[in-house]
């Protein structure tokens, strides 16, 4: 009988105190791993990483049996930036946070795809240009460069799979490249996964489009806005429109399942992050097919 396999659950924390009360923090709550912001997330500063520092963190990190961490880019970077000043900084950005992962262990970094100026075409063509500058897009990973599904909201691109997938196409498929799913974004962007048949067409397409293994990390949110909303607001697991049956629908399918799973949901305390991952990790097994197996079902 098979080994029932359990998911890999995380949430976003603060690095602000550093990377080791990162993992402390983690550890303490019973996370497989946590995500966080590679630099302030409307600023633009990195912090310093010192020797001792990268010495506390690799050896808790090994104690506590951490997965490794998911990095995330600031959301003041814009890979489809136009010229001047902010192609300037998404440029240094990839290059600086994508060798800091490196050197820390994260082997995924996670970025918006942007934003366009009204057209759509020439704003994939800006971003395909950028990312044809960046070594480690074209280096087997890991680090990873992550594309996120997002929303759709307003002049943000990757609302629609097929924008992410021009993008993979035309920079001839590099081996650093993946996709990060966001369950809140896609049901936004019109994918009801409380649909088991929505749910199998989302996996087949992903799986036709992209290819399994492109599809590294899974934020999982459930979303405060309607379905196809196009709007991007979390909600708490269980506690929005996706709700417990779509978010178990996701995290019992073998497609989603297997996926490190990143929690950035509406907590007032990171603390919080503890208790909802437990229920994840509940939801997981209830429906799990491996289970009813295992329980002559
Ligand atoms: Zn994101
Ligand atoms: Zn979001």
């Amino acid at each position: 009988m098979p080994e029932m396999k359990g998911i890999l659950i995380g949430a976003h924390l603060s690095v602000a105190k550093g990377l080791p009360a990162a993992a402390e923090l983690a550890i303490e709550l019973g996370l497989d791993l946590f995500q966080f912001f590679t630099r302030n997330p409307r600023g633009g500063t990195a912090r310093r990483l010192t020797e001792k520092e990268l010495e506390k963190w690799e050896r808790y990190r090994a104690e506590g049996k951490l997965a490794p961490p998911v990095a995330h880019l600031p959301y003041t970077v814009n890979l489809a930036a136009d010229g001047g000043r902010a192609l300037e900084f998404a440029r240094s950005v990839l290059k600086e946070d994508l060798a800091r992962a490196g050197l820390i262990g994260a082997d995924y970094v996670v970025a918006h795809p942007g934003h366009h100026k009204g057209e759509v075409a020439p704003a994939l063509q800006r971003i395909i240009e950028l990312l044809k500058g960046v070594e480690e897009v074209y280096a087997p990973g890991p680090p990873f460069l992550l594309l996120e599904t997002m929303a759709g909201q307003g002049k943000e691109i990757g609302g629609e799979l097929e924008e992410l997938r021009v993008i993979f196409e035309g920079l001839g498929w590099p081996p650093g490249l993946g996709i990060c799913l966001d369950t809140a974004h896609l049901f936004e962007a019109g994918w009801d996964l409380r649909q088991q048949d929505a749910l199998e067409i989302l996996a087949e397409n992903l799986e036709q489009m992209f290819g399994r293994e492109r599809i590294k990390v899974l934020h999982l949110n459930d979303s405060r806005t309607s379905l196809g909303s196009r709007r991007d607001r979390h909600e708490k697991i269980g506690k929005g429109e996706i709700g417990e049956k779509g978010i178990t629908a996701v995290v019992t399918h073998p497609f989603f399942r297997r996926l490190p799973m990143v929690l950035e949901t509406t907590v007032s305390d990171y603390r919080e992050y503890g208790e909802e991952a437990a229920y994840v990790r509940q939801l997981a097994i209830k429906k799990s097919p491996d289970c009813q197996q295992k329980q002559g079902i």
